[in-house]
């Protein structure tokens, strides 16, 4: 099969031939109609997340979708033909403290698809089916590879916050994460405000469905949150230490801010402001399988999508290439050449 090799960290994926994998016991293998180009494979190719342990070579991409080409021994909950998604976690211990309190995402023994075992910037990918979830019919393919990664990181934290019915929630940064962000809390019923910076990003979350913008360039976040009478949820998607400072006061009381952006600065927090409203930081990674099950048929059944650029397998490293320039728009996605 043909696949977009990481040979080298720091160097451009090889596009070429490699063995077809063949499905284990219990493992399902798909045939790839889309795979989702994360920021995270930029860090990945870069070699920056060395210390995951990645070996050399691994075939990246961890927003997977497809449909179910063959069943290894022992698979019931899958046969060829089905519609099927395969996200980062590709296995869990079931042991540990993390994974027997319900958040198998922090579960140190993971094993994490094109970081640890091969992803999908390939024809066809192999995973466990207990680590497989069925895309709704309703939902396309290609617009679904993204929900696998961007869509879960965040519903879960509001699924988490509970009844979010006449709440308001901030999403700051409009982007990969942040354009779903607003489609999902506006379709929970939240008051969705918008923190957007650049030209058209206003408008693009209005049509999305929030009911408030606020263009960071022009107002200051934190006094604008308040008038609004403060958020009672802020998901802070942009990967920028001053947003996340610049969000802090803007948070209602009792309010929590749900950290979403691998943000590698230090930042400052004045803990006092955080006291007196009795007001939370907290940071959200990915979610468990139960909430990916959740967040893909509350996709389904609300016409939620990622937008998405569709990009053939072979254009990989321009593709990268434009995501580490900030020209992706909202979300590229490889398709088979
Ligand atoms: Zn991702
Ligand atoms: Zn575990």
């Amino acid at each position: 099969m043909k696949a977009a090799v990481c040979d080298v960290f720091g160097k451009p994926l090889t596009i070429r031939e490699v063995p077809t994998p063949s499905p284990g016991p219990g493992e399902l293998l798909i045939r790839v109609h889309g795979c989702g180009v994360c920021h995270s494979d930029l860090h990945l190719v870069d070699g920056d997340w060395a210390a995951w342990g990645t070996p050399l070579p691994i075939i990246p991409g961890h927003e997977v979708t497809g449909i179910v080409e063959e069943i290894g021994d022992g698979v019931t909950a899958f046969a060829p033909g089905d519609r099927a998604g395969v996200p980062w976690m590709q296995y869990a211990c079931g042991r540990c403290a993390p994974c027997k309190a319900g958040a198998e995402m922090l579960c140190a023994a993971q094993r994490s698809t094109g970081v640890t075992v091969n992803g999908g910037y390939a024809e066809l990918v192999s995973a466990p089916e207990a680590f497989v979830h069925k895309i709704p019919d309703g939902l396309d393919l290609v617009e679904a590879a993204p929900l696998l990664c961007a869509g879960i990181t965040v519903f879960a934290p509001l699924r988490r916050a509970g009844n979010l019915a006449g709440k308001t929630v901030a999403v700051a940064g409009i982007g990969g994460l942040g354009h779903l962000g607003v489609r999902m809390a506006s379709a929970m019923g939240a008051h969705v405000v918008a923190i957007v910076r650049g030209p058209g990003k206003a408008e693009l979350a209005r049509s999305l469905g929030a009911h408030d913008v606020i263009e960071s360039e022009k107002e200051k976040i934190g006094p604008a949150l308040t008038k609004m009478g403060g958020a009672d949820v802020i998901l802070l998607t942009g990967i920028s230490a001053r947003l996340f400072e610049q969000c802090i006061p803007g948070l209602g009381p009792n309010g929590t801010l749900v950290i979403l952006a691998a943000i590698a600065e230090n930042a400052s927090v004045l803990p006092a402001g955080l006291l007196t409203g009795q007001k939370r930081i907290v940071g959200s990674l990915v979610g468990t399988r139960d909430d990916m099950d959740a967040m893909l048929r509350f996709c389904a059944d609300h016409g939620i999508r990622s937008m998405v650029e569709r990009h053939p397998l072979s254009a990989v490293n321009d593709v990268l290439g434009k995501l580490r320039d900030g020209r992706v728009r909202l979300r590229a996605v490889l398709t088979p050449d």
